[in-house]
């Protein structure tokens, strides 16, 4: 498929030098002998991971863990192959308008991972939520809990401009502090019960522990972050009540919902790019969020 803008990814280390980019959306180019759902000139929208949708992982809900599921990890370029096409990419009406564009990117992981992030934090109508991690998959959880119903939503945040986005969104309050600071102010906005759902966006030993010292009795926390030397207290655990859900976004079950939603413009996710480069500037656009100039780039080819 040809590609049209592609997104940088938040933060991974690497080693050494390879290609990039797990967001993508664009043009089909040429399909292989075999590919029947998707045809040649189509808009189409895939998942960082390409997966059947027919095994039994998939019709479970948890396409991002297919039995044949492979990383797309290589669109910063101008063409992607990607595999397992049928089951993994998703189709558009039509050619979409340009202004549409960054928001169907989004739908290709960060708002896909928000989205999860808040259905597996079970957000219900009427809902209290906190949000911890003020990225673009924080922002567009923020987002997603607010498409849900959520009627109480506590983003955490430091950055003026994130807060704004956070605010744009659908986020009621602001935390600032961090830690067990972050987890006693939820608990003081919640008249000491703390959060029914907490959506962890981060990833980091710190914020797994808020997460869970944030949410009420019984409440619900969901990880989408990449846990980097996470490790929880089993005991803090038993005595919490927490339901306890996450892991990599299965965002191939969401697909078709979102494309819905910003087809017919009911939400706007493409507002987390504050920056637009030319494909050849990925290193500018990876600096930049880096040193938190911008929120997310978006490369054009
Ligand atoms: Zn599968």
């Amino acid at each position: 498929m040809r590609l049209r803008p592609l997104a940088l990814p938040g933060h991974q280390s690497s080693e050494g030098a390879h290609a990039n980019g797990p967001e993508y959306c664009g043009i089909v180019e040429e399909t292989g002998s075999e590919v029947q759902s998707v045809k040649p000139g189509q808009f189409v929208i895939g998942s960082f991971f390409a997966s059947d949708n027919i095994c039994p992982n998939c019709t479970f809900g948890y396409p991002s863990s297919c039995e044949r599921r492979e990383f797309v990890s290589t669109a910063q370029a101008p063409f992607l192959r990607v595999p397992l096409a049928d089951g993994t990419l998703v189709a558009a009406p039509a050619l979409p308008a340009q202004d549409l564009i960054p928001s169907l990117l989004t739908i290709s992981d960060v708002l896909g991972t928000g989205w999860f992030a808040a259905a597996a934090a079970n957000v219900k109508p009427g809902a209290t939520v906190a949000v911890v991690g003020d990225g673009a998959v924080g922002l567009l959880a923020v987002l997603s809990a607010k498409q849900m119903g959520a009627e109480r939503i506590i983003a955490m945040s430091r950055h003026q401009a994130r807060q704004q986005v956070a605010r744009e969104f659908g986020a009621t309050g602001i935390i600032s502090e961090r830690g067990d600071q972050g987890a006693a102010r939820v608990k003081d906005l919640t008249d000491g019960i703390g959060a029914d759902s907490v959506l962890e966006c981060v990833g980091t030993q710190e914020s797994m522990v808020q997460s869970s010292s944030s949410a009420r009795k019984g409440g619900y926390v969901s990880y989408v972050g990449v846990p980097h030397g996470v490790e929880l207290n089993g005991e803090m655990l038993f005595y919490s009540h927490v339901h306890l859900h996450g892991g990599p976004a299965p965002v191939r079950r969401f697909l078709p919902e979102l494309l819905r939603l910003v087809w017919e413009r009911k939400i706007d996710p493409g507002k987390v790019f504050d920056l637009t480069l030319p494909l050849h500037e990925v290193a500018e656009g990876c600096r930049a969020t880096d040193e938190r100039r911008a929120i997310k780039a978006l490369l054009r080819p």
